[in-house]
């Protein structure tokens, strides 16, 4: 019997009544591991009403209670790390080894919501006027949703409701359709660590949900994270809904390669930033500018990247593992296709890649071009597979021009051995997320994760303070305490007396 997956509503783990399913299947055979529901319109309602109505006793529990909820939870995710990482390796196909790095990467945003009450401390002054205080609190919005995207099913759920709810406000998770086993049991664990019934509630759908969230009145704001023309979507509905919304979404990320860099580093660092998920993730490396007589170095390149080999996430062999789905393949194998009609050269080709023992499973060998240049669609598109572009460029200045041309800004990063072209390119670049001989530059949950051009729209971004000041509210009181001098009349002025 395939695994019909719940729902979460006030509290209850419940079956849909929906009568339409998605199936989720295992990218490395086809397999369907179970099936998701997609939410009726009466189970949204019920969901955000549970929410609404939760809101309303959750804000008035003290802060410090709902940051011992944090450290419950952080607690019994470590507990279950391994098994999460499992659950998780299955629906993505990702290696085991990376499936942990995913679950850790949430953990430490949970590890940080246990700080809130120290992130949501307001603001004080004394006599801003005579005997007259004012004091800023921080107060939650009430009902949030978050949207995610299938390429880190623990980390960014983990992103979103930990923070949300530890500021107060209750929360509606709609994970991504394809991989919504890794979400089931991160909500399973939270309330197994004492999360009232209808703090968080867990929804299954795609488009018609999502669309049923953004456009509902009782919702105050939407984090969302997935592709360019969905978040522009989820963008422009939520705020014409006149929600608070934060949409990360694709990216096209440059690792700009200087000749003074160290070799051996720059190799191994482009090969696992370019390939490392299958180069599922928004921050992996895709492009890479090779900097005057760096270029040398792309024959090197072209020899170890055609060694690495996709595998299954139980081969711990396995460099990698497959794409998320067939069609997920068909986009990246039309890529390639229209690379080689364009004009760039293909050095290495993994088009035609099989992996023993799974036959059916979405394999897509490691890929190399060089010779690309901005007009073409392998540099125009975000690929979102194990593809690595080279462009060639003479100087550091034009490397600079080319990245901030791109319309998308969420990663980039410079090797080098030279502290006078770091300082340059962190300074004149235009991406929100700079690695100086760092590929993959994430920043952890204390800082925020700050796309910015195409790849973010909104302003505070997600985790570490900015998550903070969007879940919440600023109320200012101005308060003043009276004696018994003499009233002087009425002040007829705006200023303060
Ligand atoms: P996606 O946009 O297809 O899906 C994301 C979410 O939106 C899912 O929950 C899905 O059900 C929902 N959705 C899909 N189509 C919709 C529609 N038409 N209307 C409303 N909702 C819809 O993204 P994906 O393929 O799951 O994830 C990969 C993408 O996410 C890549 O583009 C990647 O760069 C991006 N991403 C960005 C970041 C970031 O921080 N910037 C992080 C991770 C992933």
């Amino acid at each position: 019997m395939t695994k019909v997956l719940p729902q979460l509503i006030n509290g209850e783990w419940s079956e849909s009544r929906s009568r339409e399913w998605i199936d989720v299947t295992d990218p490395a055979t086809q397999h369907v591991l179970a099936r998701a529901p997609k939410a009726t319109p009466e189970e949204i309602e019920a969901a955000i009403a549970s929410a609404k109505n939760a809101f309303l006793s959750w804000r008035e529990v003290p802060i410090s209670e709902r940051a011992r909820l944090m450290l419950r939870y952080q607690h019994l995710l470590k507990e279950h790390h391994d098994e999460l990482a499992e659950i998780l390796a299955r629906e993505t196909g990702k290696t085991l080894a990376d499936a942990k790095g995913d679950v850790w990467r949430g953990i430490e945003v949970v590890e940080h919501a246990a700080n809130v009450a120290s992130l949501m401390m307001g603001e004080t002054m004394e006599n801003v006027a005579r005997e007259i205080d004012t004091a800023s609190w921080m107060q939650p919005l009430g009902v949030c949703v978050g949207i995610t995207p299938f390429n880190f099913p623990a980390m960014i759920p983990l992103w979103m409701f930990p923070l949300a709810i530890a500021c107060g406000n209750t929360f509606i998770l709609k994970p991504s359709e394809q991989d919504p086993l890794t979400p089931n049991r991160l909500a399973e664990l939270f309330i197994e660590a004492g999360a009232p019934a209808g703090v968080l509630q867990v929804l299954h759908g795609a488009r018609e949900q999502v669309d049923a969230l953004l456009t509902h009145p009782d919702i105050r704001a939407i984090s969302f994270v997935g592709s360019v023309p969905v978040g522009q979507h989820v963008y422009r509905t939520g705020t014409a809904h006149l929600k608070r919304v934060q949409a990360f979404a694709g990216a096209k990320n440059h690792m700009v390669i200087m000749p003074d860099a160290h070799k051996d580093q720059v190799l191994s660092n482009l090969i696992g930033a370019s390939c490392g998920a299958a180069g599922q993730r928004c921050m992996a490396i895709s492009t890479a500018v090779f900097v005057g007589d760096s270029r040398a170095w792309i024959d090197e390149l072209a020899s170890q990247m055609a060694e690495l080999r996709p595998g299954h996430w139980q081969d711990p062999q396995a460099a990698y593992g497959p794409l998320i789905s067939p069609q997920a393949k068909q986009r990246v194998l039309h890529l390639i296709a229209a690379g080689k009609a364009e004009g760039a050269e293909c050095l290495v080709d993994g088009s035609h890649c099989t992996v023993a023992g799974y036959p059916d499973g979405n394999w897509l060998g490691p890929t190399l071009f060089r010779g690309v240049t901005p007009t073409m669609s392998l540099y125009r598109e975000e690929i979102f597979g194990p593809v690595l572009i080279c462009l060639e460029v003479e100087t550091l200045e034009q490397a600079i021009a080319l990245v901030n041309n791109n319309p998308y800004g969420n990663g980039t990063s410079l090797f080098t051995r030279s502290g006078g072209a770091a300082r340059q390119f962190q300074h004149a670049v235009e991406v929100g997320q700079v690695g100086i001989n760092v590929p993959i530059p994430v920043p952890l949950p204390f800082f925020s994760f700050t796309g910015w051009k195409g790849s973010f729209y909104g302003d505070l971004h997600a985790y570490g303070k900015q998550a903070v000041r969007f879940y919440s509210e600023t109320k200012t009181v101005t308060s003043r305490w009276f004696d018994d001098a003499p009233v002087s009349g009425p002040n007829m002025t705006i200023q303060l007396k």
